[in-house]
């Protein structure tokens, strides 16, 4: 599961309290915290764009 500061590889994270999603490419190369619920956890969307 891909950490909060980290840069996992790009793809689209969802957040798994709130399912926010959150995107990392080149131009959001850090995942982030949350920005609906601050969660800090994460798991890429597979193949889901
Ligand atoms: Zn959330």
């Amino acid at each position: 599961m891909p950490l909060v500061g980290s840069k996992p590889e790009k793809g689209i994270y969802k957040c798994i309290v709130c399912d926010q999603k959150v995107t990392v490419d080149y131009r959001n190369p850090i995942l982030n915290f949350c920005p609906k619920c601050d969660g800090i956890n994460f798991i890429k969307m597979e193949g889901d764009f």
